[in-house]
């Protein structure tokens, strides 16, 4: 639930990641690296340093969490709740520290 909320408020705020389709080049998904500095699923062309394979579910599981598909979210493995959480987090905290970074230089 928490990850529902924290993926919608990223999306309300144009940071919505991609679980599907390639967050660069558009390449129609599912795609299997995430990168979270390149916007979430990400095709072999667009890899980068850094990127992770998620499993196929986790990644299901946050698109069905973004667009509120509860029926898919339900029934998903609590292993695959746990890897999702893990993705969540370590993209809101890189955006969070990149946000909280440009406002330091607004103010300089
Ligand atoms: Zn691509």
């Amino acid at each position: 639930m928490l990850d529902a909320f924290l993926l919608r408020s990223l999306a309300v705020n144009g940071y919505a990641p991609s679980f599907t389709d390639c967050a660069k080049c558009g390449m129609p998904g599912p795609n299997r690296f995430f990168s979270v500095a390149s916007g979430g699923s990400i095709c072999p062309d667009c890899r980068v340093p850094g990127s992770v394979v998620p499993s196929p579910q986790a990644l299901e599981l946050l698109g069905a969490l973004l667009t509120g598909d509860w029926e898919t979210a339900d029934a998903c493995e609590a292993r695959y709740v746990r890897e999702g959480s893990g993705l969540v987090s370590a993209y809101l905290h890189w955006h969070l520290e990149r946000g909280l970074r440009s406002l330091r230089y607004v103010e300089k």
